[in-house]
């Protein structure tokens, strides 16, 4: 008899997880999404939410069948930062592309064509719970339930919370969350632009905000802009010709004039971790386990991993185990809760760093990246991370 995953949340690490799932040797899938209706069709000329995957990322993509179409990528083959000292410049090269720009919407259009030719996933769309329930733990059965509002009753082996940072899963399982609000938005939009970005991401960190131009194909680029949410409130009620002027001027206008050629929108910021991520017959992926700054871009990226790792584990472990046994799930949250952890922690740091008015976070922003810049041995172990 199969063992059952149900997945609450289709987003892109919720379906990347069912797609391998279902591949596994005696599993059904079956994954509950709240949004009525798939991505569609591809919006024009691009979605304005865009992700920096990493080569592991791209590779995992690939190894389920669902690449995203490649005229909507643009490798990232060189990195230009500046701190908001004279001169303070970092810029990295690689042979390689250190990561590739691609749309959720592609993403999302690429997982949803491979699981409708796979067709072995069970998708309910339109559909959230309203309940779950656990079986009595002195039956030693892991199960869960899941109840739906048409009154239809979901059972499962493993329950998989990929909902998202405000998981309603990891609320109902009484999973207690570090959460730190970073009081700011980061502002998403795409451009046109004057000159070619020549394949290089740039990113301005200042004291008051971070700004990122993402390179898309063609001669346009995708901005998060991490602000104040005063100052995000602000930026998308500009008219577009001050917009498009602002983000010129705060890139130094090193690629020339920008059109806008996207909505403009704003997320809130915050970092989430979960204390725990496993539960017998339960477990936690992608920001439902962890939501980091954007300014590293490793969002998806950790939430790809974890879906990878826990194939892994399911597929590796004894024949004396169930898919549900919280030994095995242990063993899929301490290989992945650490890697989360410590991308929180950089990217909370860097952010400290770039905020902080001291004479020594200045002197290490500016003075201390110009030092890097000239340390080849330096730069390599950052590239190496950057790529993993
Ligand atoms: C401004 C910004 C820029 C970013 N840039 C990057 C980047 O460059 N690179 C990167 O790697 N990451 C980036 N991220 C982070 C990235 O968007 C997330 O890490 C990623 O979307 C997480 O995917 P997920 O599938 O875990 O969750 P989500 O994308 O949040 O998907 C959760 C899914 O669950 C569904 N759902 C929620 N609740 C329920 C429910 N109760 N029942 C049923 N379904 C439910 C939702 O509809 C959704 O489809 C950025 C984030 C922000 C805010």
């Amino acid at each position: 008899m199969s063992a059952r995953i149900v997945i609450v949340g289709g987003g892109p690490v919720g379906l990347s997880f069912a797609i391998a799932a279902s591949r596994l040797p005696g599993i059904e899938v079956c994954v509950i999404e709240r949004a009525a209706s798939g991505q569609g069709a591809l919006p024009q000329p691009f979605d304005h939410r865009v992700y920096a995957l990493s080569p592991a990322s791209m590779g995992f993509l690939d190894e389920i069948g669902a690449s995203p179409a490649r005229a909507r990528t643009a490798p990232v083959r060189a990195m230009q930062v500046w701190g908001d000292g004279e001169g303070s410049e970092l810029d990295f090269k690689h042979g390689q592309p250190l990561a590739t720009i691609v749309e959720h919407a592609a993403v999302m259009h690429a997982l949803e064509t491979r699981l409708t030719q796979d067709g072995n996933v069970e998708i309910r769309r339109g559909a959230a719970p309203v309940s779950m329930t656990t079986n009595d733990a002195a039956t030693n059965v892991n199960a869960r339930a899941i109840s739906l509002a048409d009154g239809s009753i979901l059972k499962a082996d493993l329950l998989i919370a990929a909902d998202g940072n405000r998981s309603q899963i990891r609320e109902w399982a009484d999973i207690p969350v570090r959460s730190k609000d970073y009081d700011s938005d980061g502002v998403v939009a795409n451009f046109r632009c004057e000159r070619s970005h020549g394949d290089v991401a740039r990113q301005w960190f200042k004291s008051d905000s971070v700004l990122a131009y993402l390179p898309l194909p063609g001669k346009h680029i995708s901005i998060v802009w991490s602000v104040t949410r005063d100052a995000a409130k602000e930026l998308t009620g500009l008219p577009e010709a001050e917009l498009c002027a602002r983000v010129a001027e705060a890139g130094n206008q090193e690629l020339g004039g920008l059109s806008l050629v996207s909505p403009v929108a704003r997320f809130p910021l915050a970092r989430i971790t979960a204390e725990n991520w496993a539960q017998p017959g339960l477990a936690l992926m992608g920001d439902a386990a962890h939501a980091v700054h954007p300014l590293a871009g490793q969002g998806v990226n950790l939430g790809f991993a974890d879906a990878r790792k826990m194939c892994e584990v399911l597929h590796d472990r004894s024949k004396f185990s169930r898919i549900g046994d919280l030994a095995v799930l242990r063993t899929y949250e301490r290989a992945r809760r650490e890697a989360a952890m410590a991308v929180g922690q950089v990217t909370d740091r860097m952010r400290s760093l770039y905020l902080s008015e001291s004479s020594s976070a200045r002197w290490l922003r500016n003075d201390g990246m110009r030092m890097i810049n000239r340390l080849p041995a330096a730069k390599s172990v950052l590239v190496d991370y950057a790529t993993r």
